[in-house]
C-alpha cells in the first residue's frame, strides 16, 4: 500500500470529483463505477478524491482498496468525524483538478451529469451548481423545513444564497482557490460559493433518492447547519436581539415612571400578578438576548484559537507517490502521517 506525506502542488490533472464519504460502505464500489464511467466519458485526465470523514463501518478500507487498485482514486482518511461540511473542505483542499465536482457519495445527485455541467461551464462559468427540480424520497418536513430555513436566510442575509442547492456543484480553479482561501471553521459551503460572485449558473436537476444507507442529517444536524449558515452569513439576530432589548427596555422605563406617579398619588394596590408578569417578560427577553449573543461570541471564541480545520491520518494513492512537495505543508490544514 502507498502511503504519501506531500501533495502534488499544481493543476496536473482537468478534473477532480470531491466526495465525502461516511459510513457508505454499501454504496462505495457503486459509487465508483458510476463515477469513473462519467470521468472516463470525459475523455481527460481526471482524480476521484474519497474522504472517509472517521467512519465506523467498512468505508475506510474500501476506499483504500480502491485507491491501491486504480490510480485515478486518491483515498483520504480523516483523523475522525469531523463532519460534511469539513470533510469536503478537506478534499477540496487536496484535490488538483483545474475543475472541481463536488458529489454525494450516496449518489442522489447523478454522476451522469457531470458531462452536461460541463458543457454548461464551457459556456464561460466559474460554477455551475446543482438545482434541485424534484427531489425523490424525502419527506415534506424535510422539505418544508429547508424550504423555510432558505427563505429566512434569504431575507437575513445581503448574499444571495439560491434555495434548492445543496453542494452538488461543478466549479473552476479560480472559484476553488478563493474557497479554500476562506479560514472559517463554520463553513456552509454553498453559502460561501454564492458569497465569492464570479459567474455562476443554475443547473436544474432531479434528485433521487439514496442509493444506500440512511440520511446522515438528522434533524438535530440540520438544525446545526441552519444556526450555522445564520450566524456566518448574517448579523441580522444580532441586530433583532438589540432592537428587542431596545424595545423592552423603553416600555419598563415607561413602566417605572407609570409606577412611580401611581405611588405619589397613593393609588398603589397590592398587584402579584401585573408584577410577576412583568418580571418573567424582562427576563425571558434578557435570557433569549444573552442566548443570541453567547451564540455569536461562542463561534468568535472557536475561530479565535486557529485551530486546523482538520487532521488527515492517512492518504493513499498510486500517482501522488511520485510527485510534488509544498503545498500540502503550506497550508497548515494539519499534519499527515503516512
Ligand atoms: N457525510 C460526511 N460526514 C458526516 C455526515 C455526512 O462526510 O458527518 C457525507 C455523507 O457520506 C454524504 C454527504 O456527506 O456523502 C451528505 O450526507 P447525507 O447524504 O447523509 O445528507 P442528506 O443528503 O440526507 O442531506
Ligand atoms: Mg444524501
Amino acid at each position: 500500500m502507498a502511503s504519501i506525506v506531500h501533495i502534488a502542488d499544481g493543476l496536473d490533472l482537468a478534473l477532480s470529483v470531491v466526495v465525502p464519504c461516511y459510513n457508505e460502505d454499501a454504496g462505495i464500489d457503486e459509487l465508483y463505477r458510476r463515477v469513473s464511467t462519467a470521468c472516463e466519458q470525459q475523455g481527460q485526465t481526471y482524480e476521484i478524491v474519497l474522504i472517509n470523514d472517521g467512519s465506523s463501518d467498512a468505508t475506510c478500507a474500501r476506499i483504500f482498496a480502491l485507491a491501491d487498485a486504480d490510480h485515478h482514486v486518491v483515498g483520504i482518511d480523516l483523523a475522525r468525524n469531523y463532519g460534511h461540511q469539513i470533510a469536503l473542505s478537506a478534499g477540496l483542499e487536496l484535490c488538483r483538478g483545474a475543475r472541481i465536482l463536488i458529489l454525494d457519495a450516496d449518489l442522489q445527485d447523478p454522476p451522469e451529469l457531470l458531462g452536461p455541467m460541463m458543457a454548461k461551464m464551457d459556456e464561460g462559468y466559474d460554477v455551475v451548481y446543482g438545482l434541485r427540480e424534484e427531489r425523490d424520497g424525502e419527506s415534506w418536513f424535510k422539505l418544508a423545513t429547508a424550504s423555510l430555513f432558505y427563505r429566512l436566510l434569504g431575507r437575513l442575509s445581503s448574499v444571495g444564497i439560491p434555495a434548492n442547492t445543496g453542494d452538488f456543484r461543478l466549479m473552476n480553479r479560480r472559484t476553488l482557490n478563493h474557497l479554500n482561501a476562506m479560514p472559517e471553521r463554520y463553513r456552509f459551503i454553498r453559502g460561501m460559493v454564492s458569497w465569492i460572485g464570479l459567474r455562476q449558473c443554475a443547473f436544474p436537476y432531479r434528485r433521487h433518492s439514496r442509493f444506500a444507507g440512511k440520511t446522515h442529517y438528522p434533524l438535530r444536524k440540520m438544525l446545526i447547519l441552519a444556526i450555522d449558515a445564520m450566524t456566518s452569513f448574517s448579523v441580522a439576530p444580532l441586530r433583532f436581539a438589540s432592537h428587542f432589548g431596545l424595545a423592552f427596555g423603553l416600555l419598563g422605563m415607561a413602566t417605572l415612571v407609570y409606577t412611580l406617579v401611581a405611588w405619589g398619588l397613593g393609588q398603589v394596590l397590592p398587584g402579584w400578578t401585573s408584577l410577576a408578569s412583568i418580571m418573567l417578560i424582562l427576563g425571558s427577553v434578557q435570557l433569549l438576548v444573552l442566548g443570541i449573543f453567547g451564540e455569536y461570541l461562542g463561534r468568535m471564541y472557536m475561530e479565535a484559537k486557529r485551530r486546523p480545520l482538520f487532521i488527515i491520518s492517512e492518504i493513499v494513492s498510486r500517482t501522488r507517490i511520485e510527485t510534488g512537495h509544498g503545498h500540502w505543508q503550506d497550508t497548515q490544514k494539519g499534519p499527515a502521517h503516512g
